[in-house]
């Protein structure tokens, strides 16, 4: 079989026209754009930004307001606040040089290109509510292409709305459930990462993405009775996790990011503060960072509000340093964003959920909730939508744990797999020191989904997780 990388869709013009013509000189230009990864310089020009609001921030706190202080006979409390202040700005900084100089995991490191997948014939005929009306009968799982999709939307598990299988018959999903055995129809282990190809395989297609987001749109499904959940099936065989850019079929939870041109292990996201990913190996110190700069950021900002107000402006001056107060914003806009951050980061890791991952799940509810609108539930009948969840939750299992295919089984694995064990009294859990305890390329599947991927209901759950 040749392994042409799939045809992408094109805007093709029967008549050139004017406005054609502009259009599609416009969209060749976006997708020139988005394939291409930014350069590195570009990539790191906002660390050395970050760097200069750091030195600026140490010029008017200890050049300006501490010496202004000492200088005014406030002595004491200016070399006190001063140390305080240099313990904290150190920590940050040894956490930020840590995060930038950490690499995240480069997939490509550890897997060798290789040609696109094949998917097995028929491997999941979809239980076909409302499909293209063809009769086909190719579950839309297989037009995802998660090197082109996964950054932009967040969609970690293929379709998040395509309709689900029925319950599979016992003969073809019912035998094995809880291993990694054999499972496709033609004997193919799907965990081999290599699918030999079958007389009717077939590669993944790249078109048709626009079907799941016209599905989305359908929300809930109209009035009357709700339809129930539908959550998104993970893409756990190796043709659906193959990256058309990097040629490699991606470990688990690794994903391509654009702005670097690059697989990442456990990609959580780009973040351009520290000019590349959070991924496998340095999540850790990105929370680290996040947890070291909201402590600094809150320190910085209660001192000099605390003394600016006091004193208006210092101690023998009536007018407030124009300059400090610009570092009080700053410091009250960061130390907002940083603890958001860190929160919203602890929680994910405790739910062995990344970035990208948790919007899948995200998506999840708030196709629910949508769902249960449409069927004519108003906000105020908050104890029917509660029944209802809950009668999806014992269907499907929560969304964040039993339904998440990447759930390690308990808060503690999940954190222990991102953050390590955490070393003596828990320090390597707050400070930039140790390393994570997983490698970014291992991670087992919640055995509550089947071998390849799909989600299954708690009755085809291994018996001991029912
Ligand atoms: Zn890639
Ligand atoms: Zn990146």
């Amino acid at each position: 079989m040749p392994n042409a990388p799939p045809p992408k869709d094109k805007v093709v013009l029967d008549k050139p026209t004017f406005c054609g013509t502009i259009t599609e000189a416009r969209v060749s230009a976006r997708e020139r754009r988005e394939r291409k990864p930014q350069p590195w310089a570009v990539r790191k020009l906002m660390v050395l930004v970050t760097l200069g609001i750091m030195g600026y921030t140490a010029y008017v706190y200890a050049g300006r307001f501490a010496v202004r202080l000492m200088s005014g006979g406030r002595r004491p409390e200016g070399i006190g606040l001063l140390v305080g202040w240099s313990i904290l700005y150190a920590w940050m900084l040894w956490a930020y040089i840590k995060v930038i100089l950490t690499p995240p995991g480069n997939a490509r490191d550890y897997v060798s290109q290789s040609p696109q997948p094949l998917l097995p014939p028929q491997q999941w005929a979809p239980h076909d509510a409302y499909r293209n009306g063809d009769g086909t009968n190719s579950f839309e799982f297989e037009s995802f292409d998660s090197s082109l999709a996964d950054i932009q939307t967040g969609r970690i598990g293929g379709p998040a709305y395509a309709e689900l299988p029925a319950p599979p018959p016992p003969a073809a999903h019912g035998s094995a459930p809880n291993s990694n055995a054999p499972h496709a129809p033609n004997g193919v282990s799907p965990s081999n990462g290599e699918l030999p190809p079958p007389a009717t395989a077939r590669r993944p297609s790249a078109g048709r993405r626009h079907s799941s987001r016209s599905r989305r749109r359908e929300g809930g499904g109209g009035g009357g009775r709700p339809r129930g959940r539908l959550p998104p099936p993970a893409p756990l065989l190796p043709a659906h996790r193959y990256c058309t850019r990097c040629s490699i079929v991606k470990p688990y939870r690794a994903h391509h990011c654009r702005v670097c041109g690059t697989c990442i292990l456990k990609f959580d996201h780009h973040c351009p503060w520290i000019g590349q990913c959070v991924g496998a190996r340095n999540h850790k110190f990105f929370l680290a960072f996040a947890y070291a700069t909201a402590i600094f950021t809150i320190y910085t900002f209660g001192s000099l509000l605390a003394f600016n107000v006091r004193d208006g402006g210092g101690v023998g001056e009536t007018d407030v340093d124009p300059q400090e107060v610009v570092i009080i914003a700053l410091a009250a806009l960061f130390a907002l964003f940083t603890l958001t951050l860190g929160a919203e980061h602890t929680r994910l890791i405790l739910l062995s959920q990344t970035t990208v991952e948790s919007l899948g799940i995200k998506r999840v509810k708030a196709r629910d909730s949508a769902g249960l609108d449409a069927a004519g539930l108003g906000c105020w009948q908050v104890g029917a939508k509660r029944r209802a969840l809950a009668s999806y939750d014992a269907e499907w299992g929560a969304p964040d744990t039993e339904g998440n295919v990447w759930w390690a089984g308990s808060a503690r694995a999940g954190w222990e797999d991102a953050m390590g064990r955490g070393g003596r009294g828990g320090l390597g859990w707050v400070f930039p020191i140790g390393a994570p305890l997983g490698d970014g390329l291992h991670y087992v599947p919640n055995p509550r989904f089947a071998p390849d991927g799909r989600p299954r209901r708690r009755a085809e759950w291994p018996e001991e997780l029912r």
